[in-house]
């Protein structure tokens, strides 16, 4: 029989919700699905539960495998957008894209461009001409850990479809908790079979979860083919970063799995600790080398309080090491980039020569409609249909966006200028009527209420000398936000950590 999303989740009592919470909460603090308190000491001393829903969220078997079996694709992609200088300067660069009004894109290409102009990474190899082979193999390699986001589309067909809401190039965040938050539910069902509520909550619904070796397998692999001994991964962090645990988990991963050690910073440290061995490019933090650099910061102008911060980002470009991201990949993760992807050709300029074009279709068909305001009649486009739409500016992190009827007044604000950083794109309308039971420690209950799901697909890329090295799919997660609240950052506003309940519909 197919599932009905509208009849989710099955009937509970207060006590089994009770149960249910207890169950969840212990095992959550037992387990590391843990957050910082706000404003903890530097030695941190107690920590709290991530916000967690006590019940998986229910999604179509056919759409997770095709969310997954696509991943691939994603992976080559955005690794060849990173590789291809002149499209990253036309769409993001100061001169013609969207770095001119954007400063903070303009500043991290600029950096870019300037570490280019100088000659690249390893300045001995100006023997060798700028397009040989020779000049490539000098350049070090690049790391993606990406993760493609999906909601849920009730478009007009009776079936549910999956539409892509962004791709993320840089700290795509809580792979580690995902897993955690999976093996949760999966706990409670074998604890209490959720009290034999709902047939759909049996043991091959609930999809496996291996998360954090998957992501730690691609730093693994950067690290192995960076391949000096005794050298370590640099995770470059905020200093008042709360999601500790997510990045620790990555850490422990990494020492316990592959014998690879691990330095914290924050980019205020290294701009004393960090330096460049002039006569090899190598990056070496004190004075120990690095192979790999993990930016779990960097991503918001906000990591950038004073033009320092650049220059250590941009030291950090410049050396032999594998940055994860590096400046282009960054950039080519731009919500910009994303909408010039949906233009006619430009898939094909990445992917025609060895994909199908049922493959760049696939592609295609989770996408929804994007356009730039700085199209002749995109500004007054996005002013008629804006009920239907979310305008995003160059940005990450949640809370930058605008949607729906603050649309009109906030286009009345906007100079022809500025409309150049800015894209439109049709919200992606969710399956009604689906609701959770939702935890957070400030609340002393769980809350029911009508939810929208987000999928992400994490999927790694080793890439450059102008090929892929290695790719790979490696896992999920879901967050869950209340239906009225419009973002649905984990940190930022009220939204969950939940896992899936595949469902055949
Ligand atoms: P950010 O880089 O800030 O995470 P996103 O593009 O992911 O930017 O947007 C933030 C949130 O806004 C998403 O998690 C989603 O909840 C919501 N959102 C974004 N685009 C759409 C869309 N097209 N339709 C519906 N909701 C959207
Ligand atoms: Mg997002």
């Amino acid at each position: 029989m197919a599932f009905k999303f509208s009849e989710w989740p099955p009937a509970l009592t207060d006590s089994q919700l009770e149960a249910l919470h207890l169950q969840a909460s212990t095992y959550a603090l037992a387990h590391g699905l843990l957050y910082l308190p706000v404003q903890p000491p530097l030695l941190p001393t107690s920590a709290i539960h991530a916000p967690l829903s006590l019940l998986p969220s229910p999604f179509p078997r056919r759409l997770f495998d095709f969310a997954q079996r696509i991943q691939s694709t994603y992976n080559v992609l955005y690794s060849r957008i990173a590789m291809d200088e002149d499209f990253l300067d036309q769409i993001m660069g100061t001169e013609r894209g969207v770095g001119k009004v954007d400063t903070f894109t303009g500043q991290l290409w600029s950096g870019w461009k300037e570490i280019r102009d100088q000659g690249g990474v390893v300045q001995v190899c100006w023997i060798f001409p700028r397009d040989s082979v020779e000049f490539e193999a000098f350049k070090p390699l690049h790391l993606g850990l990406f993760r493609s986001d999906y909601l849920l589309y009730a478009s007009d067909s009776d079936k549910l479809a999956l539409r892509q809401v962004e791709f993320n190039t840089i700290s795509s965040s809580f792979g580690t908790l995902s897993e955690r938050v999976a093996n949760l539910h999966r706990h409670l069902y074998s604890l209490t079979d959720y009290f034999n509520t709902s047939t759909w909550l049996k043991a091959e619904n609930f999809p496996p979860n291996q998360t954090t070796a998957g992501l730690v397998e691609g730093l693994a692999a950067a690290h192995a083919a960076y391949n000096i001994p005794g050298s370590q991964i640099l995770f470059v962090v905020q200093p008042s970063e709360r999601n500790v645990f997510d990045q620790r988990w990555l850490e422990y991963e990494l020492l316990e799995g592959h014998s690879i050690h691990v330095i914290r910073q924050t980019f205020d440290e290294l701009a004393s600790s960090a330096s460049i061995d002039p006569s090899t490019s190598a990056l070496f933090v004190s004075s120990i080398e690095i192979s790999t650099v993990y930016f779990r910061a960097g991503y918001t102008p906000a990591d950038y309080p004073a033009q320092s911060h650049f220059e250590t980002r941009f030291l950090l470009e410049r050396s032999k090491a594998i940055n994860c991201p590096s400046i282009p990949l960054q950039l080519a993760g731009g919500k910009k980039v994303q909408q010039v992807l949906a233009q006619p050709g430009t898939l094909e300029r990445f992917l025609g020569e060895d994909f199908t074009p049922e493959q760049l279709d696939e592609l295609r068909a989770s996408w929804m409609g994007m356009w730039g305001l700085d199209e002749p009649d995109g500004i007054q486009k996005a002013r008629e249909r804006s009920a239907g739409l979310v305008l995003k500016p160059q940005r990450e992190g949640g809370g930058n966006n605008v949607y729906k009827e603050a649309i009109p007044p906030f286009l009345d604000t906007l100079s022809t200028e500025e409309s150049q950083a800015w894209i439109a794109m049709e919200l992606i309308v969710p399956p009604e009527g689906v609701k959770s039971h939702l935890v957070r420690v400030e609340l002393t209950g769980s809350v029911k209420t009508e939810v929208v799901s987000e999928l992400g697909i994490f999927g790694w890329s080793l890439f450059g000398h102008k090929k892929i090295v290695e790719e790979k799919q490696v896992g999920w997660l879901v967050r869950t936000k209340g239906k009225d609240s419009n973002e649905g950052g984990v940190a930022t506003g009220f939204s969950v950590l939940d896992s899936l309940l595949l469902v055949d519909d």
